[in-house]
């Protein structure tokens, strides 16, 4: 069923998240303490990587944890080859690279700028503790009662002490979705791509609603067109700020169209010539996202369909 061939960027975290070990407080204090320990730094949502001419994540030790923000704290990412890994939050500091004595070796980036050159691993473990941070960043107060909130578990739950409420980190789900009949699929266009880019309809999932059933109004509202049978192809992990990409191929059943101009600037059927050109980078008028993107892989998918 999964006929995406490549690796999803943002995919692939390769760590054990040790999810047993989040209420393990003398486990949690050594590995802490311990000189083999990883801490992976973010600065107002940038993530820290090494200059050079392979790019990779730069990883701290745990001196770091002098000068991360105390809320929430080392937030555990997981272990891989006995070496524990966490993220820590520096946003507060004006200068970071300075605080951690740096300047030169790496810098603070933002994640599309540098994933496309990352590990795959490594992009992984982006989506996660990008995720996680913004996750606590966003939620220093109870949702139930509006007092303050604490991290606890290693920085997987936030516990209310005035209403014992437990607060859990978020996934938001997005559909992405190829509508297709025959040799054509349907590509919309939002007014804020770059002049000739086409990608797949998308849209978040309300409350309520089946895959499907989101696919199927998604489609609808954005160009008109009905929807039947929907086919889960892949996911990618999105951290902006932590959403879970569903891609899908679904079955058009009808090909009028009718833009919702709010929504977007033009959809319109493309044919399997055409996206293969455009995929190759060899169409002269119009391209589609880059792999970054699971919109690329759902094309790709579609056209080995073939
Ligand atoms: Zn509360």
């Amino acid at each position: 069923l999964l006929a995406v061939k490549e690796p999803i960027p943002y995919s692939g975290n390769p760590l054990d998240r040790m999810s047993g070990r989040r209420t393990d407080a003398a486990w949690l204090s050594e590995r802490l303490g311990d000189p083999s320990s990883r801490f992976l730094p973010l600065w107002r949502m940038q993530v820290l990587v090494k200059q050079g001419h392979e790019p990779d994540l730069a990883w701290a030790r745990r001196g770091v944890c002098e000068c991360m923000t105390p809320d929430p704290g080392p937030v555990l990412l997981g272990e891989r080859e006995g070496v524990t890994h966490f993220a820590v939050d520096l946003s507060t500091l004006s200068d970071p690279l300075d605080a951690l004595g740096l300047g030169g070796e790496a810098r603070f980036a933002e994640p599309h700028a540098v994933v496309a050159g990352l590990p795959l691993g490594s992009a992984g473990i982006v989506a996660q503790a990008r995720g996680l941070l913004t996750w606590h960043a966003r939620h220093r107060f109870c949702g139930t009662c509006g007092e303050p909130t604490r991290s606890a578990d290693a920085g997987h739950v936030r516990r209310c002490p005035s209403c014992s409420a437990e607060h859990f980190p978020r996934t938001d789900p997005v559909v992405i979705m190829l509508p297709v009949r025959g040799d054509q699929c349907l590509l919309g266009r939002q007014p804020a791509f770059p002049k000739g880019m086409w990608s797949a309809l998308a849209g978040f999932l309300e409350p309520g609603e089946t895959i499907e059933e989101a696919v199927r109004r998604e489609v609808a509202e954005e160009s008109g067109v009905r929807v039947g049978a929907v086919r889960y192809r892949a996911s990618q992990p999105w951290p902006f700020p932590a959403s879970l990409m569903i891609g899908c191929l679904a079955d058009a059943e009808s090909e009028a169209i009718e833009v919702a101009r709010d929504e977007l600037e033009d959809a319109r059927w493309f044919g399997r010539d055409e996206l293969a050109r455009a995929l190759a980078g060899k169409h002269p008028e119009m391209f589609v996202p880059p792999p970054m993107a699971i919109a690329h892989h759902l094309i790709r998918s579609w056209l080995s369909d073939a």
